[in-house]
């Protein structure tokens, strides 16, 4: 009887010991980092297979990256080529490069980093200036240009000294991709990242699901809202949208957003008022989205059309109300 009750009580301890010491389910919760970075907020959140929180490797690697293609941080890459400094490009800004000139070709010119001039002239940029006149767009015109400059064994050249550099609507998106293959590298193999609205999703959420993330409501507003016109569910892909709520002024009663036709050296002005694209870089989904809302609700329509590995979901205003027309092979990543 005694000897029986000896064992109750250590089988007792030992379900104890068991509850106190932490087991590895403790270390396999998901972890959210999130701060401020290039200019905007980011989140990453990830299951790693040793709980590691790796928030200083991933803030490590966005400075490293600013170091790079920041046109606000003046000893980068890119400053440096602005103020025409000898430079040698690393390999950061040579894929951003690469990138960019596939982009720009691929939508005639409506996406080109080479508007930096135009972005800074109507007062958008990393310098300000007065409200432009129409022969100042014209002069300006002439040095840009994504044919005007070359890069060979990573030095950029230029054909006019006067051109100069913008990735602002290409490098928040390489920078998730940046992340997305840090968290990979680093056995991670479900996760988010998402810098400023541009975001990559791999493998299932906290709960064992697909990813769900929103595109929001285009209302005119400079701090992102909870309004969200459609939620999208993606595994394994990355999602850009670009649109003209967000950055903005009004002057004679005009709208002028930041989103600059660099064929014609004005900030567009059509109905389309947001673009959304999934693509499988995050780099390149951030790149088209402006490139969408350059070449307006036809043409962007096309663009993703012509090229099965992208599509979009773009809101536009038609009078009072808003619309909404995406590409065919969208329709996977609506949540029902
Ligand atoms: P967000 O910063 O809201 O994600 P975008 O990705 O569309 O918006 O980037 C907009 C920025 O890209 C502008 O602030 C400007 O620096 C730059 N830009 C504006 N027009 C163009 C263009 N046609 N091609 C390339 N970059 C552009
Ligand atoms: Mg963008």
């Amino acid at each position: 009887m005694k000897s029986r009750k000896y064992i109750a009580l250590i089988l007792a301890l030992i379900a104890l010991v068991f509850f106190l010491i932490p087991t590895k389910k403790s270390a396999k919760s998901y972890i959210t980092n999130e701060g401020k970075i290039h200019g905007t907020y980011y989140h990453v959140t990830y299951l790693h297979p040793d709980g590691v929180d790796l928030k200083d490797e991933i803030e490590a690697e966005m400075r490293c990256f600013e170091k790079s293609l920041s046109v606000f941080d003046t000893a980068s890459i890119i400053s440096k080529i602005n103020r025409n400094e000898v430079v040698i490009t690393d390999s950061l800004f040579d894929v951003m490069y690469n990138e960019a000139f596939a982009i720009s070709e691929l939508s005639g010119g409506a996406f080109d980093i080479t508007v930096a001039p135009l972005v800074n002239v109507w007062g958008f940029g990393f310098r300000s200036s007065q409200f432009p006149s129409d022969e100042q767009i014209d002069s300006i015109l002439s040095f840009v240009g994504y044919q005007k400059i070359t890069l060979s064994n990573h030095i950029v050249y230029k054909d006019d000294a006067r051109t100069m550099l913008d990735a602002g609507a290409i490098a928040k998106g390489f920078s998730v991709d940046i992340i997305a293959q840090l968290l990979s590298r680093n056995g991670c193999s479900d996760f988010l990242v998402e810098i400023g609205g541009e975001v990559v999703c791999k493998g299932k959420n906290p709960k064992g699901l697909s990813w769900s993330v929103g595109i929001s409501k285009p209302e005119d507003n400079p701090l992102p809202t909870n309004d969200v016109q459609q939620v999208l569910q993606i595994t394994d892909m990355a999602m850009a949208t670009s649109g003209n709520y967000r950055q903005f002024y009004y002057r004679d009663g005009k709208k002028y957003s930041h989103t600059i036709d660099p064929r014609t050296g004005y900030p567009v002005d059509h109905n389309l008022l947001s673009a959304t694209i999934v693509a499988r870089s995050c780099m390149r989904a951030d790149a088209l989205a402006t490139a969408c809302m350059v070449l307006g609700v036809k043409d962007a329509l096309n663009l993703c059309e012509n090229d099965t590995s992208i599509d979009g979901y773009f809101i536009y205003s038609d009078g009072d109300s808003l619309k909404t027309i995406f590409s065919s092979g969208f329709e996977q990543y609506l949540k029902k």
